[in-house]
């Protein structure tokens, strides 16, 4: 008879998972809460310009995203970003352009001339100094960000380097953000290499090219690759149902693998079965999920608080902006004074068919410009939604240095992301390892997944690296 699968969550990691067990020859059912799968990675229109509302690149370092879209059809629709820009970080030192061959924000460099302008002479030479140090130095497992790069680096490295970029890409505080969970590539390499400088170095592969240019989207949005990804499943004969939320599931208590039975109850009280179930939401929400179930399983699902985003995009009609003054955008770093944003994206600078496509949408504008900024750093409360547009055009003049107001602007739109950004608290790498044993061991052992950022890392380049290494 042909097995079941039934998928729980309809972002990036439910649908691949969902493909996975198709290939396996598995009949597949998703249940996704919202009203369209893609999760994190979603699109909006702001006046008629089609834009991310959620993610708008992805990493090309692996090359597995790159290799899936071009599996999917999609290559003719990759786009990268307009070369020579590069980004910025913007602090009390002032904005500087983002030093090349960076990881995390670390420089392979320091005592190059990009982040000595970032860093001043003292912090620079403070910096150099690493690779004298003891490759255990600060590291000891569980440490934070903060901690690891402190003691390794110095503290100007961590305030106008590192904090902006955990701040502004992985919406975190490095003081609480857990190194390994951070960067599992960096910590290996620190191992390896004996430094983080070296290590930074040898993954970058001598590039100089700063690491927000590494990166692929797809045209018009990121929203193409859920969608082609949907359209698979249902063309090999998968169902996807939205707006449906999973509220409990069940597990018949059977030692055989072949006789295995997971039922899940959904908040309209209807009930499916299936003989595997994969969980690709957010932990807490697995947690609930698998308490009566297999308790023991919910209890080790490591918690990783969510960090509420508010983003704004703003439409403008602003020929100033035409220099490209910031690059493709910045990075802030906390507490940078004047300054609540903690992230902008010029995306019409950085994308050209952003550009392009606000022109075809946009005729009469002189010159239409797309800029995203996000908000919410953890710990901080979000700017008020009513004031978010003035606040977002004042943060727009100071980071891009040209002054833009209602004037200039065409439409804007908020976006709020609750529960998508999660933060990897100090031992979730650990907990991860422990989960990953009990997973294998336990009962329903071959029949449960648990997939997610939360399980793979933040990033769509990490859930897809993450699913090619599952077993069917
Ligand atoms: C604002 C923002 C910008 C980002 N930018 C980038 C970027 O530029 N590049 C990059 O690589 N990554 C970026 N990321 C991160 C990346 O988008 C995410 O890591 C990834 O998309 C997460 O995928 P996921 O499947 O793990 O989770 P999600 O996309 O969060 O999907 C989980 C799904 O589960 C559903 N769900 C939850 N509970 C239930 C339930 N009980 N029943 C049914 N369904 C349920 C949710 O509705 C959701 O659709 C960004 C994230 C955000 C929020």
């Amino acid at each position: 008879m042909t097995q079941r699968t039934l998928v729980i969550g309809g972002g990036l990691a439910g649908l691949l998972a969902a493909r996975r067990h198709q290939r396996a020859g598995r009949q597949v059912v998703l249940l996704e809460a919202g009203r369209s799968v893609g999760g994190a990675i979603a699109a909006t229109t702001v006046a008629d310009v089609a834009l991310n509302a959620g993610a708008e690149a992805y990493s090309t370092g692996s090359g597995a995203v790159d290799a899936l879209v071009t599996e999917l059809g999609l290559a003719g629709r990759v786009q990268s970003p307009r070369e020579g820009l590069g980004s910025r970080v913007v602090s009390d030192a002032g904005a500087h352009r983002a030093p090349g061959a960076s990881l995390l924000g670390i420089p392979s460099r320091p005592l190059a001339a990009d982040a000595r302008a970032v860093l001043g002479w003292p912090g620079a030479l403070r910096a150099s100094l690493e690779r004298f140090l003891p490759s255990g130095y600060g590291a000891r497992p569980g440490a934070t960000v903060a901690e690891v790069v402190r003691d390794r680096l110095g503290p100007k490295v961590l305030e106008r380097l590192v904090a902006p970029v955990v701040g502004g890409v992985h919406s975190a505080d490095p003081a609480t953000l857990e190194f390994a969970a951070a960067s599992p590539q960096l910590t290996t390499g620190l191992a390896e290499h004996g430094s983080l400088t070296a290590a930074v170095k040898r993954l970058r592969g001598g590039s100089t090219a700063s690491a927000g240019t590494r990166v692929h989207s797809l045209s018009p949005t990121m929203a193409a690759l859920p969608e082609a990804l949907a359209a698979q499943i249902l063309a090999d004969g998968g169902v996807l149902r939205t707006g449906v939320e999973a509220a409990s599931t069940a597990h018949s208590n059977s030692d055989s693998d072949s006789d295995s039975s997971w039922t899940v109850r959904t908040t309209g009280d209807e009930t499916l079965q299936a003989d595997h179930l994969v969980l690709a939401c957010p932990p807490d929400t697995a947690r609930g999920l698998l308490l009566e179930a297999v308790p023991e399983i919910a209890a080790a699902i490591p918690q990783a608080p969510s960090a509420a985003v508010r983003l704004v995009a703003l439409v403008l009609d602003a020929p100033a902006l035409d220099a490209f003054a910031s690059g493709t955008g910045a990075l802030v770093a906390p507490g940078t004074t004047g300054i609540r944003a903690k992230a902008l994206t010029h995306a019409s600078a950085k994308w050209e068919h952003v550009q392009r496509l606000a022109r075809e949408a946009l005729p009469s504008a002189e010159s239409p410009h797309v800029v995203r900024l996000s908000y919410g750093r953890p710990g901080e409360e979000l700017p008020e939604r009513g004031s978010l547009v003035d606040l977002a055009l004042t943060d727009a003049s100071r980071i891009l240095g040209v002054e833009v107001g209602r004037e200039h602007l065409l439409d804007a739109c908020v976006i709020d992301w609750d529960r998508a950004m999660r933060q990897s608290l100090p031992g979730h790498r650990a907990a991860l390892d422990a989960l990953g044993g009990l997973l294998e061991t336990l009962p329903p052992a071959r029949t449960l997944e648990l997939v997610g950022s939360w399980r793979a890392g933040t990033g769509i380049d990490a859930i897809v690296r993450a699913d090619a290494a599952s077993p069917a």
